[in-house]
């Protein structure tokens, strides 16, 4: 499968990882937009959110504990960060691999909603 987050999973693209386990995996943006970029992954392929299955769900869960705890260890939890889904073309998703961006480290502009 021609999947870049595949592939660094699997070890056949290099990665930054900051975490890893059975199910989910987070390495560094290659691009990062702040201090702190990383992004959390499900070890499995998942397209996207849409068409997430109640089975894989709880996926979701372990990914922004996965997150919380990273913006802890990276030690922007006090001052704030985001954790963002970007979802389809108006989503403006690049990566067709389900992953949760967590940014910090910085003022962050550009308040949605
Ligand atoms: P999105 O627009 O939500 O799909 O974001 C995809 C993110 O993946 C972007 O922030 C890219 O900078 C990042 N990205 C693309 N290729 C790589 C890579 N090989 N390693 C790390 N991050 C990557």
């Amino acid at each position: 499968m021609d999947c870049i987050f595949c592939k660094i999973v699997a070890g056949e693209v290099p990665g930054d990882f900051v975490y890893r386990d059975e199910d989910v995996a987070a390495f560094r943006d290659v691009n990062p937009v702040a201090p702190t970029h990383v992004l959390i992954v499900p070890t499995k392929h998942i397209p996207s959110l849409v068409g997430l299955s109640d089975s894989d769900l709880p996926l979701i869960e372990r990914m922004v504990k996965v997150g919380n705890d990273l913006a802890k260890k990276e030690g922007i939890a006090d001052k704030g960060y985001r954790l963002v889904i970007n979802v389809g073309k108006d989503g403006t998703q690049l990566v067709q691999h389900l992953h949760l961006h967590l940014i910090g480290g910085r003022q962050l502009s550009g308040r949605i909603g």
